[in-house]
């Protein structure tokens, strides 16, 4: 036996009940009318259909979620969950089209809804009393809606994607976003949104964090310029090891990516991360974890506290 020999992998019945297990932990709930009073079980004529004694509607647990209006079976999603969560760098929409076999076109577009599961909608900004938050950010590829100037042709950083990272040591949990600039007036009002007042902030002694410090209760920093890596609490390895594994897996595994998607595999490196092994989450947890996120904005889950 071995993970991959579960029967959701391969029995699309198995499949369906692994799921249903995960959205609607707290019993079935119609994605139309929000019912749950009254449901019918069809799996007789199909597996996972369900009726709604409310409405009269049929569904299964994939409408409403990013599995609906794909024509693979449960099995292959799951398939592909997995090997997404379990790979640390990512897995390429080639390397799943091979061990899936599936079209390259089904994989990307599986690949970005996954991603797209994996979106954390948590807003709420990270730190307070007492808690300490590592800002940093990193280069990677090239925008193309910027033009190099001069001569200068690929040198620098400024016809680079930009990304902006947060970690908060206290939860051990990141948050990226890409920024089309880090001048001081652009990327203070994403700090002040995304972290509390109260906050420690540890950066790196750019210029563009100077006056960090009117915004938040503290801020250090350390001059890489000099040499100066650690003093102290005052670092910004935490979030490094984040841009490590990042940049090893755009590089290695994903090799291109336009400005417009750069924000996905972000939400995708930013979910392993939050749900890493060393927060308590292996790879079948992470698999539930991104489970969790298939589910739309649509009301398809029962909340258990209405129930
Ligand atoms: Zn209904």
């Amino acid at each position: 036996m071995s993970i991959l020999s579960k029967a959701y992998f391969h029995d699309e019945a198995a499949a369906f009940a692994y799921v249903e297990s995960v959205v609607w932990a707290n019993g079935p709930v119609c994605p139309h009318c929000g019912g749950y009073d009254r449901i019918y079980d069809l799996k007789a004529t199909r597996i996972g259909l369900k009726k709604c004694g409310q409405c009269r509607k049929q569904f299964t647990v994939r409408v409403g979620t990013v599995f609906e209006s794909s024509h693979l079976p449960l099995t292959k999603w799951l398939q592909a969950s997995y090997l997404m969560c379990c790979s640390k760098k990512g897995i390429s929409a080639h390397q799943l089209s091979r061990v899936l076999e599936i079209t390259y076109k089904s994989a990307w577009f599986m690949a970005h809804r996954l991603r797209e599961a994996m979106r954390s909608g948590d807003m709420s900004p990270f730190g307070g009393e007492g808690a300490i938050v590592e800002v940093d950010e990193t280069f990677i590829g090239n925008d193309k809606t910027m033009k190099p100037k001069g001569s200068k042709k690929g040198r620098g950083y400024a016809h680079k994607h930009k990304v902006l990272s947060l970690v908060d040591r206290s939860t051990g949990k990141a948050r990226s976003m890409v920024v089309d600039s880090l001048k001081a007036k652009d990327i203070m009002p994403i700090l002040e949104a995304n972290i509390h007042a109260e906050t420690h902030i540890m950066t790196d002694e750019a210029g563009q964090y100077h006056h960090v410090n009117k915004s938040f209760a503290g801020h250090d920093f350390t001059s890489h310029g000099k040499g100066e890596y650690v003093r102290g609490v005052t670092h910004t390895n935490t979030i490094e090891g984040y841009f490590w594994i990042f940049k090893r897996g755009m590089k290695g595994v994903y090799h291109h990516c336009a400005k417009k998607h750069l924000n996905r595999y972000l939400a995708e490196f930013d979910f392993r991360y939050n749900n890493r092994v060393a927060l308590g989450c292996n790879d079948s947890d992470r698999q539930i974890a991104a489970l969790h996120g298939i589910v739309g904005k649509r009301l398809t889950y029962r909340d258990s506290s209405a129930a």
